[in-house]
């Protein structure tokens, strides 16, 4: 099956699942948008009023604010993959639970890997978690990371930057680190399909 297509599968999956709680309140389950062969994903939390409405991610104030982000970069939303870790709206906005976002993780796994992007930026620190489990997003946000073979980037989320003034000055300025990311990704082997560990031993 190509990326394309695998793709497909999950958003029809994502579509109709009833895996946690959180189907029984939406209006459209939002499985996430953007190019196959997308070098870069950006990993938001989840479906809020507007998203939820149009079962697409990112479509209200805080996906105006990504994109003018993406502009000032010289990218546009149609050149990027955009996702969130849990595809069904969580009541009220609040944040996701455990149960939620661990009966979700599954899609958000095989949409990294039928995508296999260069660097992935988390916003917010849902998303954090899912590479860095332990980290504090204002000790590590904007710093490029390997894991899995790939960069990953944790940035704090638009949606709370739009109201806090220090922290859209954060999420501005690390974005203008991002096409020197994405450079430096380019130039790196493609991600290893093994993992890492294997590669490492047969260097001896
Ligand atoms: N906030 C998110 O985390 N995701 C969306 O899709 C929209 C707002
Ligand atoms: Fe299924 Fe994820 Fe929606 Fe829960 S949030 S119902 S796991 S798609």
């Amino acid at each position: 099956m190509s990326a394309a297509e695998e793709l497909k599968v999950i958003a029809a999956e994502v579509s109709a699942c009833q895996k946690c709680k959180l189907h029984t309140g939406r209006k459209k389950a939002v499985p996430g948008e953007g190019p196959a062969d997308a070098q870069i994903m950006f990993i938001g939390e989840g479906p809020g009023f507007h998203e939820d409405q149009q079962g697409r991610p990112f479509v209200g104030a805080a996906g105006k604010f990504l994109e003018e982000l993406l502009e000032s970069i010289g990218l546009t939303r149609a050149q990027v993959f955009i996702t969130n870790v849990v595809k069904c709206r969580p009541p009220g906005n609040r944040d996701p639970e455990p149960d939620e976002l661990e009966a979700c993780a599954d899609y958000l796994d095989r949409q990294i890997k039928a995508i296999n992007p260069k660097v992935i930026v988390t916003l917010g620190r849902y998303s954090m978690y899912r590479f860095f489990p332990n980290a504090k997003i204002s000790a590590i946000h904007g710093q490029a990371r390997q894991v899995e073979g790939r960069l990953v980037v944790a940035m704090f989320h638009p949606a709370a930057a739009l109201h806090q003034p220090s922290l859209k000055q954060s999420v501005t300025d690390d974005f203008k680190k991002l096409p020197e990311i994405i450079a430096a990704a380019e130039k790196a082997p493609a991600p290893a399909p093994e993992a890492p560990e294997s590669k490492q031993l047969s260097l001896f």
